[in-house]
């Protein structure tokens, strides 16, 4: 019984130890996976943990709502374009751009929300006027400052962390109060994630830019951006 025992331990903690591999297309948003979601839509195991979170913070009157969950490659390319000709028509420089959009923005093929376990959430009892996810909006007199206190304190019990927390040691995209991951299926897709070759995965005549993503700045922003998470989602 006891070499029994053993033996499970043995199995389980080599699975524990390997790398989970997954597509390649997966990690980049340009896969068709199975999702489930009306409004939104996110891999099944995430809602299920959504909507256990949901409905603890509706006993203290806080209605989280999804604004937004996966998004294609496609999707977030057109993002993209849309901000890299609004900047160019601003004046800016090919460079300056780039580093404009990458406050806030992804770069498509990088965007965690191309994995279906990321959300980004607001407080769907207060009447939402312009542009929501706006930090200050979940701080101090903000509308959404008891759901940031709400998450802050349980949002980890199931399983979500803010992927972008304030932080002064963190590099990359700017405090995201929202934007929060579902952990335990996000690490395993994050870890794969780093050894794609950004360069040859975006190497797309139909991005703005796309000259300009050499491997010198694609290194340094996989570093700084893609790394730049809460330890806890590394
Ligand atoms: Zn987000």
């Amino acid at each position: 019984m006891i070499y029994k025992v053993f033996f499970l331990f043995l199995i389980v903690w080599s699975a524990v130890g390997q790398e989970q591999s997954f597509d390649e297309a997966q990690l980049l948003g340009k896969k068709n996976m199975a999702l489930e979601g009306a409004e939104y839509q996110l891999l099944s195991e995430v809602i299920q943990a959504f909507e256990k979170m949901k409905k603890a913070a509706l006993l203290v009157g806080i209605d989280i709502k999804v604004v937004s969950g996966f998004r294609s490659y496609e999707r977030q390319r057109a993002i993209w374009n849309r901000k890299y000709k609004a900047n160019r028509q601003a004046g800016l420089s090919p460079e300056e751009n780039i580093q404009k959009i990458i406050e806030y923005s992804t770069l498509p093929g990088t965007s965690r929300h191309h994995w279906g376990t990321e959300i980004d959430i607001i407080d769907g009892t207060i009447e939402s006027q312009g542009d929501v996810l706006l930090a200050e909006k979940f701080h101090e007199g903000g509308p959404y400052e008891p759901l940031h206190i709400w998450l802050e304190e349980n949002a980890a019990t199931f399983g979500f962390i803010c992927a972008y927390p304030d932080q002064l040691q963190r590099t990359g995209f700017n405090y995201e109060p929202w934007h929060y991951s579902y952990a335990p299926l996000s690490r395993p897709l994050y870890r794969a994630y780093l050894d794609i070759d950004l360069k040859r995965v975006l190497t797309d005549s139909d991005l703005e830019g796309s000259s300009y993503l050499t491997k010198h700045f694609l290194d340094r922003y996989k570093t700084s951006h893609i790394m730049g998470i809460h330890p806890a989602l590394k």
